[in-house]
C-alpha cells in the first residue's frame, strides 16, 4: 500500500500540465437530463426548457452502449443544432445580464429584509432609493460594483465560451460561476470540468496505460467516470443556493490548482491527482442547504443516522459510494486494480490493492471538509511545516509517508472548499451572496421549526 506514495510522478504531471495549457481539445462530455439551478431556470422560457430536455434525452441516447456509429453521428448533429438554437434564444437574457443585473435577480430568494441587508452590505445601492431617483439605474450600479459585465458578456455570448473559460482551469482565478452558468454547461458543470481535467488532459488514459485500472471487455474507466460525474451533477440539489454543483466545480478546479504546484507534484501520483479532483466533485453531493449545526439542532434524519458526527460529510461520502455500488455503469471504483505493481517492482514485492487505498483516501478527504476540524488541520499543517524546515530534507517513507500524503490531500481539498474569500473580487462577492442567502434560508427554517 505504501508504495503508492513513492510514485512521485512529477514528469507525468508536467506533461499533462502542458496538455492543459493547450485548451479544451477533447470530445464533448455526455449531456445530462435537465436539472438546473433554480435561479437559471427561473429565467428560462418554455421553449428553452423544452429544447434542453430534448438535448438531454439525446445525450442519454448517445451514452447508450453499442449505439451504431451512424445513429450516433445523426444524434450528435441534432444535439449541436439544438445547442445553437438554445444559444440564440438565450442571447437577449445574457445581454440583459451583461448590461446590468437587476437587483431582483441578484438577491433572488431573499425576503425583503434580507434583500435590504444584502444590498446594503455587498453593493453600492441605496436600498431606500425611490424609483424616481434611478436615472442611473440600480441595476447598472449593482453590476458595476459586483460584476465584470463586459467580460461576462464576452464569455457567455460566444460559442467558444466554454473553451475560453477552460483555458483558466487549473489556474487560481478559474471562474466556476460563469462556467456553470453557460448554456452549454449549466446542468452538468461537474461532468464538463471533470472531463476536461481528467480525460481531455490525459490523466485517465495515463491510469489505463500504466495498469492502475483493469477494464473488462466492454467497459472503460473513462466512460464510467464520466457517467459517475454526471450522476453527481444530478444529485446536487437546486435548493442549496451555495452548496450547488457550481460550488463542487469550483472546489475541483481549485484542488487542481493546488496539485499543480511543484511542492505537491513532487509528493503525489497520477492516481492521487485524479482522486483528489473526484473527491472535490463528491464532497458536497446531496447537500440540503442546511449545515451540521442545523441537522443536530433539529435532530434530523441525517443527524440520527450519523450520530451527530460530521453528519453531512458522512452523508456525502456515503451517497457517492452508494452511486458507485448501485449503478454499474457508473462504477469506476471496481475497475481499480486490486493487485497493482509498479514497473520495476521486485517480484517478491507485495501488490497494492488500489480499491482499499482509494476508498480510504476519498473518505478521509471528504470527512476532512467538516469545518469543525479546521483547527486540527491548521495545527497539523504547522507541525508538518516545522518538520520540513528541520535539518532533514528526506521525504518520509512507509506508513508515515502515507499519513503525510493523506494529510496534504485532505488539506488541499479543505482549503479549496473555503477558498472563496481569496478569489478575485467579483467571484468572492457572488459566493458570499450565495452563502449568506443559504444561511438566511436556514435561519428562517430554524425559526419555523421552533
Ligand atoms: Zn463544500
Amino acid at each position: 500500500m505504501c508504495r503508492v506514495l513513492q510514485l512521485h510522478d512529477a514528469r507525468a504531471l508536467r506533461k499533462k500540465d502542458r496538455a492543459m495549457s493547450l485548451g479544451y481539445g477533447g470530445d464533448s462530455p455526455p449531456a445530462s437530463p435537465s436539472r438546473r439551478e433554480a435561479a437559471a431556470n427561473k429565467h428560462k422560457g418554455g421553449v428553452e426548457r423544452l429544447m434542453l430536455s430534448v438535448r438531454a434525452k439525446i445525450g442519454d441516447a448517445l451514452d447508450t452502449d453499442g449505439l451504431p456509429q451512424e445513429a450516433a453521428q445523426l444524434l450528435a448533429e441534432a444535439e449541436a443544432l439544438l445547442r445553437k438554437g438554445e444559444q440564440e434564444l438565450a442571447k437577449p437574457r445574457l445581454e440583459r445580464i451583461a448590461a446590468g443585473i437587476d437587483a431582483e435577480d441578484m438577491f433572488l430568494g431573499a425576503d425583503e429584509h434580507a434583500k435590504r441587508y444584502l444590498m446594503h452590505t455587498f453593493t453600492d445601492l441605496d436600498p431606500d432609493a425611490s424609483a424616481g431617483h434611478q436615472a442611473t439605474s440600480p441595476s447598472r450600479r449593482v453590476s458595476d460594483s459586483i460584476s465584470s459585465p463586459k467580460a461576462s458578456a464576452k464569455k457567455a455570448l460566444h460559442a467558444e465560451g466554454v473553451a475560453k473559460l477552460l483555458e483558466k482551469a487549473g489556474h487560481f482565478d478559474f471562474d466556476a460561476l460563469s462556467f456553470a452558468a453557460l448554456p452549454e454547461v449549466q446542468d452538468k458543470p461537474i461532468t464538463t470540468l471533470g472531463t476536461y481535467l481528467l480525460s481531455s488532459c490525459g490523466y485517465i488514459s495515463g491510469l489505463e496505460e500504466h495498469g492502475w485500472v483493469d477494464c473488462p471487455p466492454g467497459a472503460t474507466f473513462e466512460g464510467r467516470v464520466a457517467r459517475f460525474l454526471r450522476e453527481l451533477d444530478r444529485r446536487y440539489l437546486a435548493k442549496a443556493i451555495y452548496h450547488s454543483s457550481a460550488h463542487a466545480t469550483d472546489v475541483m478546479a481549485t484542488t487542481c490548482w493546488f496539485l499543480r504546484q511543484p511542492y505537491f507534484m513532487q509528493r503525489t501520483s497520477l492516481l492521487d491527482y485524479t482522486m483528489s479532483v473526484v473527491a472535490g466533485a463528491m464532497h458536497d453531493v446531496g447537500h440540503p442547504g442546511r449545515n451540521n449545526e442545523y441537522q443536530k439542532a433539529t435532530m434530523s434524519e441525517l443527524a440520527l443516522t450519523y450520530n451527530d458526527q460530521s453528519v453531512l460529510e458522512n452523508f456525502h461520502a456515503a451517497t457517492a459510494f452508494e452511486i458507485l455500488t448501485q449503478k454499474e455503469d457508473c462504477n469506476w471504483f471496481v475497475l481499480l486494480s486490486r493487485d497493482f505493481r509498479l514497473d520495476g517492482d521486485a517480484p517478491e514485492a507485495e501488490p497494492v490493492n488500489l480499491q482499499k487505498y482509494v476508498r480510504r483516501l476519498l473518505i478521509t478527504i471528504i470527512l476532512g471538509t467538516d469545518m469543525a476540524k479546521h483547527r486540527n488541520h491548521q495545527n497539523d499543517m504547522l507541525k508538518l511545516a516545522e518538520e520540513e524546515t528541520g535539518s532533514s530534507t528526506d521525504l518520509p517513507h512507509g506508513q508515515a509517508a502515507l499519513e503525510r500524503k493523506e494529510l496534504l490531500l485532505q488539506n488541499i481539498v479543505h482549503a479549496a472548499d473555503i477558498s472563496n474569500p481569496t478569489k478575485p473580487r467579483k467571484m468572492m462577492l457572488e459566493w458570499t451572496r450565495r452563502i449568506t442567502l443559504e444561511f438566511w434560508a436556514q435561519a428562517t427554517s430554524v425559526s419555523a421549526h421552533e
